[in-house]
């Protein structure tokens, strides 16, 4: 084996991905630890990472309550309706009642804000939302998450956390840098997981060349999940995984057409056909369909029966508002600080929206914690309205020892966006820093002989491959390896049939998830033969085994729920209605990483919140 230098790095706090959250718990671990040692560890660049990447048009979460527009209830209430029910309400209102603040900073920083040239309010495009000029929204949070943390390591892939050799809690994590090659051991007190979401589970509509176009970045790799699951953390909501109505093919937001352009949908012959499908809907999930907002699921559901019954595709109106000059620069502007894709997708087949009303569509389905969903670990709550049975620690801890996280790494609070997964990260960099001052000198162990086997795990994909490209029998092919592509195509095919994907109809039943877990644990073997050439294949492969371990915790948590609590996200054939008698609970899964088994029981929803 070709020996690889390890680099070690002690830290006081150690942030895992540099995104929206991990910017912010830098931030604030700074804030309130003002002498400790932080560090902030990301694959790619925090200058331009994660899925705020490319910039975005609206900030989706602010409440404005200095001009009493809103209510951190009131947001409460938004999100739990949206959800069916289900949110942990103490997570949700710690960040609606902080988020505003985070706003504010993000503007003294200079992030342009739009405001309302009579009000001289900021621009609202919903009630929830308002509009930014966010083409540099990324790099303007991550110069303040630069400036406060004492490092940043760039460009490496975080693959294991590492416990205490005594007890059950967190002492760092490994991982190796994807240029240099190096194996890094990060050794720290207290660890915040703010490592994003998972697209590319499910097969994507988008195959080929257009493999990379998802709604959801894609280098999104579910390592917010597997990195914590690994260890022994507690999860929820895992089977709430995301359904987009966007633009078809580009994936181009339609919020602001929506709210702002004020365009609407319409089935092949020009006709509303949500208001067709309301009774049906209400046989399926009773009163939710009366609720104002309609919940995201059930607007999809509404679209895909459409579309089922032969009437699609369905179309948004954009040819009245287009003629209307103002309107049609926002409708292009929004899409070219935000998925100048979808702009270049309409150049290319010939729509101008001025002239054509765009197709719409649903997307394969993505797993994460911050949209209008909420897959993600089961954190402690806020020690000031959290029900008891919600708090054994420190605010965003898990249920390891030291272990933080924040946006699409927590669960159970949806509708945070890319401010309140800012926020989440800063509530948890201040408890982080609390569990430091509290635990003093005292320092995990971690155990050298843990790092040394890691090592080899870790770089065992690239060995793989230097033995088996000797029986390569035509271009990549070997019969002693598989490729990280080969490996992720497998998986998206496993989802997408067995598990409720674009192919099914998102449908899926007892026996397609049986199935299905046969797969993935097959497919688990396979992936001790993952052949690397290079580093960025080894970080691919990586990716890879993060994905897989996500993945089958989610088909573990839709297997357990035996309802169909959010159609239009996915459909349990087998028990086709939402049952709030049995089913109005969360879902919470742990994973054994010894005996490769999961455990699964229900935990109550507490209603804080009228
Ligand atoms: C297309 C699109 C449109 C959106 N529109 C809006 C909008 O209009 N308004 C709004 O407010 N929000 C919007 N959002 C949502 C917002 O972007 C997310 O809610 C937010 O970015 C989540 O923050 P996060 O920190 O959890 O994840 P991210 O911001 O994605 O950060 C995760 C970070 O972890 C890093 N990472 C991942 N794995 C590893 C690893 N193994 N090792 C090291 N680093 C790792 C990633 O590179 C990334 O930097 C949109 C998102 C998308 C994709």
């Amino acid at each position: 084996m070709r020996r690889r230098k390890t680099v070690f790095v002690d830290a006081d706090i150690l942030v895992v991905g540099g995104g929206m959250s991990g910017c912010g718990a830098t931030y604030e671990s700074r804030y309130w630890g003002r002498d400790l040692k932080i560090v902030c560890v990301e694959k790619a660049n925090i200058e331009r990472s994660g899925a705020v990447a490319q910039g975005l048009y609206a900030i989706n979460c602010y409440m404005g309550m200095q001009w009493n527009e809103n209510q951190p209830e009131d947001h409460v209430r938004y999100a739990r309706n949206d959800l069916m029910g289900l949110v942990r309400e103490d997570l949700g209102y710690d960040i609606a009642r902080h988020v505003d603040a985070t706003v504010h900073k993000f503007e003294e920083w200079g992030l342009p804000i739009m405001r309302d040239p009579e009000t001289e309010r900021y621009q609202r495009e919903g009630k929830w939302q308002i509009m930014i000029h966010g083409e540099s929204y990324k790099p303007i949070v991550a110069e303040a998450a630069r400036k406060a943390a004492s490092e940043v390591y760039n460009r490496i892939m975080v693959t294991h956390l590492l416990l205490d050799k005594r007890r059950n809690r967190v002492a760092g994590a490994v991982g190796f840098n994807v240029r240099t090659g190096h194996f890094y051991v990060f050794r720290a007190k207290a660890v915040i997981v703010t490592a994003g979401g998972a697209s590319h589970i499910f097969k994507p509509r988008a195959v080929g060349e257009g493999m990379g176009r998802t709604w959801y970045a894609p280098w999104s790799s579910a390592s917010a999940y597997a990195l914590p699951i690994l260890v022994g953390a507690t999860m929820t909501q895992m089977e709430n995984r995301i359904v987009l109505t966007r633009f078809k093919d580009g994936y181009g937001p339609v919020g602001a057409y929506f709210l702002h352009l004020k365009t609407y949908t319409q089935n092949a012959y020009g006709q509303d056909y949500e208001t067709f499908w309301r009774d049906s809907i209400e046989q399926l999930v009773g009163d939710y369909v009366n609720k104002h907002p309609v919940p995201t699921c059930l607007r999809n559901h509404a679209l895909l029966e459409e579309v089922k019954a032969g009437r699609g595709p369905i179309r948004m109106v954009t040819m009245e508002a287009f003629k209307d000059p103002h309107k049609e620069t926002v409708g292009w502007e929004n899409f070219l600080g935000m998925t100048i894709g979808q702009a270049v997708v309409w150049a290319s087949q010939n729509i101008d929206p001025k002239e054509i009303n765009p197709e719409l569509t649903t997307s394969e389905p993505y797993v994460m914690g911050s949209h209008a969903t909420c897959s993600g670990a089961w954190a402690s709550g806020p020690e000031d309205c959290a029900p008891s049975e919600y708090q054994w620690g420190y605010n965003r801890m898990m249920t390891v020892e030291g272990l933080f996280g924040g946006g699409d790494a927590i669960g159970g609070s949806a509708h945070k966006f890319s401010s309140g997964s800012f926020t989440e990260g800063r509530i948890a960099g201040k408890a982080a820093v609390r569990y430091v001052n509290e635990i003093g000198k005292e320092r995990p162990e971690v155990s050298e002989a843990e790092c040394e086997d890691l090592k080899k795990a870790i770089y065992k994909p690239m060995e793989n491959y230097a033995i088996g490209r000797n029986e390569i029998v035509s271009g990549t092919v070997s019969p002693s390896y598989i490729l990280p592509i080969h490996g992720l195509q497998r998986l998206e095919k496993i989802m997408d049939e067995y598990v409720g994907g674009i192919g099914a109809y998102y449908t899926t039943n007892e026996p397609l998830l049986t199935r299905g877990l046969e797969l993935l644990g097959m497919l688990k073997e396979d992936l001790e033969h993952l052949g690397a050439e290079d580093l960025h294949q080894l970080q691919r492969a990586w990716e890879l085994h993060h994905r897989v371990l996500a993945s089958e915790c989610v088909t573990q948590h839709t297997m357990f729920r035996k309802e169909t609590r959010w159609p239009g996200y996915y459909y349990r054939a087998d028990h086709p209605k939402l049952d709030d008698k049995d089913w109005h609970c969360f879902t919470l899964s742990r994973y054994d990483r010894h005996s490769g088994k999961w455990e699964l029981e229900k935990a109550p929803v507490y209603h804080i919140i009228d």
